[in-house]
């Protein structure tokens, strides 16, 4: 990478280091860990953005991936990686792949991540791009993300990174007991109120509001949710 990627990698840490202190209030986060950060400086953004807008991927925040959907704002992107507490051993599902940016984030912090993508174009691209950039333990898939992915539960950690009207409960399901949710869902009037869940003993998930945001939303719902 040229000195001007790397100062614009620097700028780009500098504004989401600058997000999570703004926001630790709600978050009860101060600060990305090290790790993570090595992590936002390792996969090279750029590589997961289409066409023109490559030119904007070292900027803290969204942009168009074609198929009408989004890569998420950096800082978002920091933040609920941060918030599923992973170690390298960590089995990892995120539910809606899109670029792939993601996966690749969490595969530099964990040991082995399940991907799954509703739109089949989308499912490809990424899968093509994370294995071009050497992402061996990222597995993607084209499904409905919903009712997660069975064989290979249970997981440490799972993230769903589009707005759910509800959290579907195949999820907590195939979630480990102490392994951790964060799924964005549908808030009142606007957008999503981002929770981090804690699956219990009883099989119960212990849930906190972390922060406002907005994302795609998560399509597919059961019948007689008919307005996706
Ligand atoms: N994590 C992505 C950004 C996600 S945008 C990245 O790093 O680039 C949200 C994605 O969720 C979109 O690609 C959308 O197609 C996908 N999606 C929406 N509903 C879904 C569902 N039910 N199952 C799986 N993926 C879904």
């Amino acid at each position: 990478m040229s000195d001007e990627d790397d100062r614009r990698i620097e700028a780009l840490i500098h504004d989401v280091v600058r997000d999570f202190r703004e926001t630790a209030h709600t978050t009860g986060v101060s600060a990305p860990d090290q790790r993570l950060v090595e992590a936002l400086r390792r996969v090279p953004r750029n590589e997961f953005v289409p066409g023109a807008a490559a030119r904007s991927a070292w900027e803290n925040r969204a942009l168009p991936i074609g198929q009408g959907q989004t890569i998420s704002q950096p800082f978002v992107v920091a933040l609920m990686t941060q918030l599923l507490a992973l170690t390298p051993e960590s089995r990892v599902l995120e539910i809606g792949t899109g670029s792939g940016y993601q996966a690749a984030i969490l595969a530099e912090l964990a040991g082995e991540v399940f991907s799954i993508e509703v739109v089949p174009e989308l499912a490809e691209t990424a899968s093509a791009t994370l294995e071009r950039l050497g992402y061996r333990d990222v597995h993607v898939r084209a499904g409905n993300g919903r009712d997660g992915w069975p064989e290979a539960a249970p997981f440490d950690a799972i993230i769903v990174t589009a707005g759910a009207d509800e959290i579907p409960p195949a999820l907590v399901e195939q979630l480990r007991t102490g392994g951790r949710l964060v799924i964005p869902v549908d808030a009142q009037w606007t957008g999503q109120d981002l929770f981090v869940g804690v699956k219990q003993e009883d099989g119960s998930l212990k849930k906190r509001r972390a922060l406002s945001v907005i994302f795609v939303p998560l399509i597919g719902g059961d019948a007689g949710h008919g307005h996706r």
